[in-house]
């Protein structure tokens, strides 16, 4: 029911559109993503916070999310568990606390990011949070793409998880039905 509700919203935000796309790396795919398009309806962002808070039933010091797009889905889900919410930063490409955010040795840390497609964001930012000895309870991101090919070595608990297909222009059905072709241009794209 959750799942059906997030994708609900999604669609409803044109945060998620089926249709006939071209990614960054040239691939056709039938969806399009871009959770920023969700998140910029505060209600609709206070309820993913509040089911992703509703994921874990440990304690939870501080939620954390890589810039850009893990930082507001941070604080909605960190403003659902009443505790603290910071984001990382890449400075000369190395993940970071800046901003004077800092973490104690033994707090317990979330992860949340929008969408997790390799998953390499969440990975940096767990290696940064090794470095400071906290307890890290989990990862929760909006959208699991990764076909559940990831491994964190942490539990991972996504809202919802979309299978994409992505496929060389050559091969495209969508193509070959002459359907035109939509080019988003965003990073965030699949
Ligand atoms: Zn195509």
């Amino acid at each position: 029911m959750t799942a059906n509700e997030v994708q609900d919203m999604l669609q409803k935000s044109e945060a998620l559109l089926t249709g006939h796309f071209e990614l960054s790396s040239g691939l056709h795919a039938n969806k399009y993503i871009q959770c920023a398009k969700v998140l910029q309806y505060p209600a609709r962002a206070a309820r993913l916070g509040e089911i992703a808070a509703q994921c874990w039933q440990e304690d939870i010091d501080v939620v954390i999310g890589p810039a850009t797009g893990g930082i507001v889905f941070s604080y909605v889900t960190a403003a659902a568990l009443e505790v603290r919410s910071i984001f990382s930063e890449r400075k000369s490409g190395q993940m970071e606390l800046r901003r004077g955010f800092s973490l104690q040795p033994g707090e317990r840390v979330l992860v949340v990011e929008d969408v997790v497609t390799t998953g390499g964001s969440v990975k940096e930012v767990l290696r940064l949070l090794e470095q400071y000895n906290v307890d890290i309870i989990g990862i929760t991101s909006i959208i699991d793409r990764s076909g559940g090919k990831v491994d964190f070595s942490y539990d991972f608990k996504p809202l919802l998880e979309l299978k994409v297909s992505a496929i060389p222009a050559t091969d495209c059905k969508q193509c070959q039905a002459g359907l035109a072709l939509q080019k988003p241009g965003s990073k965030e794209l699949l």
